[in-house]
């Protein structure tokens, strides 16, 4: 069966550059190789991986699970020994991509995908937008930036052409487009990404773990819900305030239902169950306890498990007592119990229209919702 669009990944060099005495494509990028990420960016987007190996490397690569193909002495050989493998499928387009460049987006996979439509090649660049100096140590000129590029790989190609083309070419060449363009053939310039860089220094690694940090932000949410009944008393706790009423609130601890829904919905976001769990109501030392020692715990262990409270929101559902009032004094008591900033923290009440059992004044319902971001 013929493949519409294959991905060679170049990751046959010995380039020591990037520092800690292994190849670079083999070093550790945020808990992975960076060859996994490299591979990881082309899932999906091309029907067929072909990942072009030292020899010495075969034994690491198998666990990938794509086609391996043997590297030759320069970077031109190993491409060309690839396009000979692939060559009995019957490739309609192939991408030709650096192993160092673990960042490649889909965004940019597609636009030279795209530009294969119109073109025999089509490849990812930036324009140049620094000043361009020549010289050693002092500066000896300048050099006009116009219509300058700075290339990037996937470089894609019509296979049989490019094929040709390195079939072709004797000499050595910066990169594919070049073997293209020495063949006669037109290549155009699709858009490249910033963060598509290829690591080379060990600085880059550090920039590349920055980027992958901001792609993989982890955002977790939960929600709580909460129910107490009233009972005879002169006033209410909700949200870390005692708020003068005609009644109070019935339950084990201080009964505080807007810190309860919180605290379960802190719990919630983590998939650690709800504050019974924590705190069983049949354990005779929580009789009583006031609610703060629920949430801070709730809080205590977001920052045991890495994540920060982004933000929060509680609903407070009573006809009375008028809660109004009390809002920013009850966000105020929040914050200080969670260690964050007010701004954060939302909270506000509705009537249920004299409706249900908060309607009928038998108790006072909360809602809660949290957001965790990884810190
Ligand atoms: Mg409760």
């Amino acid at each position: 069966m013929s493949i519409r669009t294959a991905v060679i990944i170049v990751a046959a060099g010995r380039g020591l550059r990037a520092g800690a005495g292994i190849p670079k494509q083999w070093r550790p990028l945020a808990g992975k190789t960076v060859l996994d990420h490299t591979l990881a960016a082309f899932q999906g987007q091309v029907d067929r991986i072909v990942l072009v190996i030292h020899p010495e490397d075969r034994d690491l690569a198998t666990r990938f699970g794509v086609d391996l193909v043997d590297g030759g002495a320069t970077r031109a050989e190993s491409v060309r020994n690839a396009l000979e493998w692939l060559e009995p499928f019957g490739c309609d387009h192939v991408l030709i991509h650096d192993a160092a460049r673990p960042l490649v987006s889909a965004k940019v996979i597609s636009a030279v995908k795209s530009g294969l439509q119109t073109h025999i090649g089509a490849a990812p660049a930036l324009p140049v937008s620094d000043a361009l100096w020549r010289g050693e140590s002092t500066v000896t000129g300048t050099q006009d930036r116009t219509g300058l590029w700075r290339a990037q790989t996937p470089q894609g190609f019509r296979f049989a052409e490019i094929l040709a083309a390195h079939r072709a070419h004797g000499g050595t060449a910066a990169d594919d487009v070049e073997v293209a363009r020495d063949a006669g053939h037109t290549v155009a310039i699709v858009a490249g990404d910033e963060d598509n860089l290829k690591l080379t220094y060990p600085g880059d690694f550090a920039r590349a773990e920055a980027i992958l940090k901001g792609r993989t932000m982890d955002i977790r949410l939960g929600n709580g819900f909460d129910v107490h009944a009233f009972t005879e008393g002169d006033h209410v706790w909700l949200c870390g305030v005692k708020v003068p009423h005609t009644k109070a609130l019935l339950g084990h601890s201080d009964a505080d239902v807007g810190m309860h829904a919180l605290t379960d919905a802190i719990y919630g976001a983590l998939a650690e169950g709800d504050i019974g769990v924590h705190f069983p109501p049949s354990d005779p030392q929580w009789k009583g306890a006031a609610s703060h020692i629920f949430l801070r715990h709730a809080v205590g262990r977001a920052a045991a498990r890495g994540y920060r409270i982004a933000n929060c929101d509680v609903t407070l559902m009573c006809e009375r007592p008028k809660i109004g009032p009390h809002q920013a004094t009850m966000r105020a008591a929040l914050a200080e119990i969670m260690g964050i900033d007010m701004d954060v923290i939302s909270v506000k009440a509705t009537t249920t229209e004299r409706l249900g059992f908060t309607g009928r004044e038998e108790g006072i319902a909360a809602l809660a919702t949290a957001a965790l971001v990884r810190a």
